[in-house]
């Protein structure tokens, strides 16, 4: 044992929040698996300890209350790192690099958010993508209805049965949509955002971040990463 302080003796726990392909979604087994879980299990066994993983809304995940609650030990979220968030967890160093994407059903591409105006634009609560758009809305005055829904299944079921004309989300979790339905949607436009995911430890947990960010720069260094990231993101 590492003698780095677990909630639960043994175990790494893990909240994250389902579905969030390709970071963290469940197979055809029910097993929940992805590019998120494959670095989180690189921390677990540095630790000599097996990994749990909590489904949790994303809310209680960003605000630190899953970590204060001592819920889990570790956030593994495709969480952005903002300064917001910094206030109330400690984030690890960066682990990957996203923007945000406007996608729409194929055929009814638009390009910019003006022309959305008087349509529905659909975005997922709590997330960097809401944030961006609301304060777009704001500065632009566009005229678009933002409808916020709880997860990213319930906004990609909202685009892909009409209810609103195009969808906000980080670029890779579109990219893995269109993968999986192929023909159904298009990244049409994107937003330069420049953020950057990192896992997140309950405030002042040090020693648990000092190993999240060792088994990070060994994966790194040693090509486990540039392994996984293949597996999950692609080329
Ligand atoms: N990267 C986005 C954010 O941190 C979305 C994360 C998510 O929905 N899991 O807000």
């Amino acid at each position: 044992e590492s003698g780095v302080a677990l909630v639960k003796s043994g175990v790494l726990t893990t909240c994250t929040h389902l579905p969030y392909a390709p970071f963290q979604s469940k197979d055809d087994s029910g097993k929940v698996v992805g590019f998120d879980v494959a670095l989180i299990d690189l921390v677990a066994a540095k630790l000599s300890v097996k990994q749990e993983i909590v489904d949790t809304p994303f809310e209680g995940i960003k605000s630190g209350a899953d970590l204060n609650s001592g819920k889990c030990d570790v956030a593994a979220a495709g969480m952005t790192i903002t300064d917001e968030r910094k206030k109330v967890i400690d984030f690890s160093d960066p682990y990957f690099d996203a923007t945000q994407a406007l996608a729409t059903q194929t055929g009814k591409e638009v390009k910019t958010l003006e022309e959305l105006a008087g349509k529905r634009l659909g975005v997922q609560g709590g997330t960097t993508g809401e944030e961006y758009i609301n304060a777009q809305v704001k500065q632009k005055g566009l005229k678009v209805e933002v409808v916020s829904y709880r997860d990213l299944a319930a906004l990609q079921q909202a685009l892909a049965t009409n209810q609103v004309a195009a969808a906000v989300n980080d670029l890779p979790v579109w990219n893995e949509y269109i993968k999986a339905n192929p023909g159904k949607a298009v990244v049409a436009a994107g937003f330069d955002t420049g953020e950057q995911y990192g896992f997140a430890v309950k405030k002042g947990n040090t020693e648990l971040l000092k190993s999240v960010n060792e088994a990070l720069a060994s994966a790194r260094s040693d090509g486990t990463y540039d392994k996984i990231y293949k597996e999950w993101i692609g080329e």
